[in-house]
């Protein structure tokens, strides 16, 4: 009889984890997911997926609750999504966003230590941590120059897994995701703040779009594609960390124009500056190079740009149309 293998997922509930959790099940895997306490529920990424995975209480802020959770699940894969991920916040919330993205990664290394030394931990490192990048693309050489606590606590992070890996042997690895989307992507982000927008302007239940800096460019791909990267760093003979990225990098215009596109409407009459969304220091320009994982973990990206613009302008066009018509809350 074989057994499934188990993983804990910290940040189940976020746009990775869901894809994640839906990789792993398909996989037989027996998922386990951290989630933190709140005054209603949060988990309708997930919803599908409920009757087929443990959900656990625990935060990483809490020490003690990721050594219990260690204890009690005995997981063979740890995946660390967890995060204060949004940038404009961790200029409004630093010692947070330190707290939970930076020393929430020590927390659960530390945890791993005492409890099991022969988990395998995932970082789920970004490509905010290069910053103001000298050149381009940027591959895991690259030197981190991050712009914003969001970035600095994720070069803590980053860093931590490597010295843990470097001091204790464990298997501890960092991927370096690039900006990657989907319909399941938080509706503060630029690219689904978009698409969300489009579908109710089309809809009529919005006039204008209001943007900070359009002139940004972002490396980005499609989350289902990244989570499979997550899985095969795990899957290594040697521990290491890799770049995942497209290769490929559009402007936020860009990105407006496909979508407005999409459903037939005129960006320029429909977006509107706001210097609100301007950012204290802003990474101008990303772009990855991801040939180490390419060709060390057989990882490439199936989705394209434009099939990723239309994929979430066509599902937020069918979720405001349900909930135009009642169908949906
Ligand atoms: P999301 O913002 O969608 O999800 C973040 C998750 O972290 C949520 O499940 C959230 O729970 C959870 N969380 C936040 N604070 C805590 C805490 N104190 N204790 C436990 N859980 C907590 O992020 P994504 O899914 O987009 O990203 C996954 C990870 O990858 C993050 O670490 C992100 O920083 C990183 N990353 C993402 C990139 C991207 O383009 N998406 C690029 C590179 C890295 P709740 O639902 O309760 O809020
Ligand atoms: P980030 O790369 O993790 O910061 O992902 P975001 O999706 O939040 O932002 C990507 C880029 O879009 C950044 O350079 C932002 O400055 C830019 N941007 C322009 N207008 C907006 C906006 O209204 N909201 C957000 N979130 N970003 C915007």
């Amino acid at each position: 009889m074989t057994t499934a293998k188990r993983a804990l997922i910290t940040g189940i509930t976020g746009q990775d984890g869901a894809y994640l959790t839906e990789l792993l099940l398909a996989k037989g895997y027996e998922v386990h997911g951290m989630v933190r306490r709140s005054s209603g529920e949060r988990f309708e990424r997930i919803e599908k997926y409920l009757d087929q995975i443990t959900l656990h209480e625990g935060d990483l802020i809490d020490q003690m609750s990721l050594v219990r959770l260690l204890e009690k699940i005995e997981p063979a894969e740890v995946y660390n999504l967890a995060a204060q991920s949004f940038v404009p916040t961790s200029f409004s919330q630093p010692i947070l966003t330190g707290d939970v993205t930076g020393l929430g990664a020590t927390r659960m290394l530390e945890a791993i230590r005492m409890v099991d030394q022969k988990i395998r931990f995932y970082q789920a490192s970004s490509s905010e941590m290069f910053g103001k990048v000298p050149t381009e693309p940027q591959d895991e050489s690259t030197p981190f120059w991050p712009r914003s606590p969001y970035g600095v606590a994720k070069v803590y992070a980053h860093w931590i897994t490597v010295n843990y890996r470097e001091s204790y042997n464990l298997y501890a690895v960092s991927g370096i995701l690039f900006n990657h989307e989907s319909p399941l992507r938080g509706t503060a982000f630029v690219t689904r703040k978009i698409t969300n927008a489009v579908a109710r302007i089309k809809h009529g239940l919005l006039d204008k779009l209001r943007l900070g800096n359009l002139d940004a460019e972002r490396d980005w791909g499609f989350a289902g594609d990244y989570v499979e990267a997550m899985h095969l760093m795990l899957q290594q003979e040697e521990p290491r960390d890799y770049v995942i990225a497209t290769g490929e990098k559009h402007t936020v215009r860009e990105f407006v124009q496909l979508a407005f596109d999409r459903v037939g409407l005129p960006w320029e009459e429909c977006v509107e500056l706001d210097p609100n969304f301007l950012r204290p220091a802003e990474v101008n320009t990303l772009c990855g190079d991801a040939s180490k994982a390419r060709n060390e973990l057989g990882w490439k990206p199936k989705v394209d740009f434009p099939q990723l613009v239309n994929m979430m302008v066509d599902a937020d066009l069918h979720r405001v149309g349900r909930m135009k018509d009642g169908l949906l809350p």
